[in-house]
């Protein structure tokens, strides 16, 4: 049997030994890693790319890292996208500034993945774009294979030794497979974001008030992405530009250097921004990416952790795939590793999103490093994602700064 993809071009029907749902930050390195370990893989996506997506897109210091492993960051930085090389901070009218270790960069999303799926495919990856999967197929109590559609509406079948959900978020696979939560905090905050041009930034700028979060850094085509993060409460009482405009009225300093600039685009708007750990594995199936762990984007570590996923999935499997290691073990170590790699970050991200009073332990660490060069750019890089967040605590704790709680 043969199929046919959207230029024309015709496949054998294959059993693949690495089907991979999503071909965005998780699902495309993957599939990447995948193919140039010589294993076979096939990746879904309905989305056609170039495709543009919700996010704001800055990818921290983590997930910089993993595109100069990958051999990718030059393409990133080729494609006109403008590195974050300075910091800005203000916490309730206490600034900081510095340079981060890393450069960083926030490149848009139709640039970024589409740049990701052309590495999947130039790896021997095969990509299939426009096709829906609707279903999970199953044999002697283990994944399969997969069931959807393609874009012009033709049932399709696929069938593998492992399939993985980089679904994103809404994840099929996850549902299909019963995935459920293994930790769920629900929906804490709501973001809304949009695009201005000549407004100039200088680096990432990050202003954290009760109530209100509010990021700008630049990105392609010389624009300044400006995002909001509120109570979702607080959004729900307008849309996503009302929104906008009610918290920059908080804001007036930034306020006035939009309205000198030009707004570029709708304001776009995010609500439903679940926090949880999802069950990672079962017989045949894995979960990466936000399908297996998400977090508020307050943090803008989203794509980083896909990354991390990636490479970390890729691990897994290619043991699997090469007999090195039974497939429980394989799996559990990844789900073990992400678990407890993510936790502090997790739960770090979920108070930055409840929008709370800044607490006296963290003002005073703010108050400590005004002024100390080296004990800002430390600061700042727990923002960057540069120095992992309980390495950051412990070194306050025993400097008797921040307390254990
Ligand atoms: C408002 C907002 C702002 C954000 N800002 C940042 C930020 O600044 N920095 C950061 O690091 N992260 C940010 N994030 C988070 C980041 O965008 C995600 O963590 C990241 O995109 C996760 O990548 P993923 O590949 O796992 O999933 P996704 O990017 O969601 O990709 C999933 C893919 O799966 C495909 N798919 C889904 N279901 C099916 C199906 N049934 N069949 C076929 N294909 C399917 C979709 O078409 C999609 O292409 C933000 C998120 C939001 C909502």
């Amino acid at each position: 049997m043969t199929y046919e993809d959207m230029q024309g071009k015709t496949y054998a029907n294959t059993t693949y030994d690495v089907i991979v749902v999503g071909a965005r930050c998780t699902g495309a390195p993957l599939a990447m890693l995948l193919a140039r370990a010589g294993h076979r893989v096939l990746v879904l996506d309905r989305a056609v790319f170039p495709s543009d997506t919700l996010s704001t897109h800055w990818v921290l210091a983590p997930g910089v890292r993993l595109l100069r492993e990958w051999g990718l960051l030059d393409a990133v930085v080729a494609s006109g996208c403008p590195p974050v090389d300075r910091v800005w901070l203000d916490a309730e009218g206490l600034v900081l500034s510095g340079a981060p270790e890393t450069v960083t960069y926030a490149p848009r999303r139709q640039v970024l993945d589409a740049l990701l799926v052309d590495a999947a495919r130039a790896a021997g990856a095969e990509v299939r774009e426009g096709v829906a999967v609707r279903d999970l197929l199953w044999s002697e109590g283990r994944v399969a294979g997969v069931a959807g559609r393609d874009a012009r509406g033709r049932q399709v079948r696929f069938e593998a030794r492992m399939v993985v959900g980089a679904d994103g978020r809404n994840s099929t696979v996850a549902r299909c497979a019963d995935a459920e939560p293994t930790v769920d905090l629900g929906a804490l905050a709501a973001t809304a974001y949009g695009y201005w041009a000549d407004v100039p930034v200088c680096g990432a700028e990050i202003r954290i008030r009760e109530g209100l979060g509010l990021s700008m850094w630049p990105t392609h085509d010389g624009l300044t992405t400006v995002a909001v993060t509120l109570p979702r409460s607080v959004y729900g009482r307008g849309g996503a530009r009302e929104t906008f405009a009610a918290a920059l009225a908080r804001v007036p300093e930034v306020r006035d250097r939009l309205t000198a600039g030009r707004a570029v685009g709708a304001v776009h708007g995010a609500q439903n921004l679940r926090n949880y750990f999802r069950r990672a594995w079962g017989p045949g199936w894995a979960l990466a990416g936000d399908a297996g762990h998400h977090k508020d984007p307050i943090g803008a570590r989203g794509i980083s952790d896909a990354f991390t996923d990636a490479a970390g999935l890729f691990r897994a499997l290619d043991d699997v795939l090469t007999s090195r290691l039974p497939e429980e073990r394989a799996l559990e170590r990844f789900r073990a590793r992400r678990d407890t790699g993510r936790a502090a970050a997790f739960a770090f991200v979920c108070r930055q999103a409840e929008l709370g009073p800044l607490d006296d332990p963290f003002l005073a660490r703010l108050r400590e490093a005004a002024g100390d060069s080296l004990a800002t750019r430390e600061l700042l890089g727990v923002f960057t994602g540069e120095r992992p967040l309980e390495e950051y605590l412990s070194a306050a704790r025993d400097s008797g700064t921040v307390s254990a709680g």
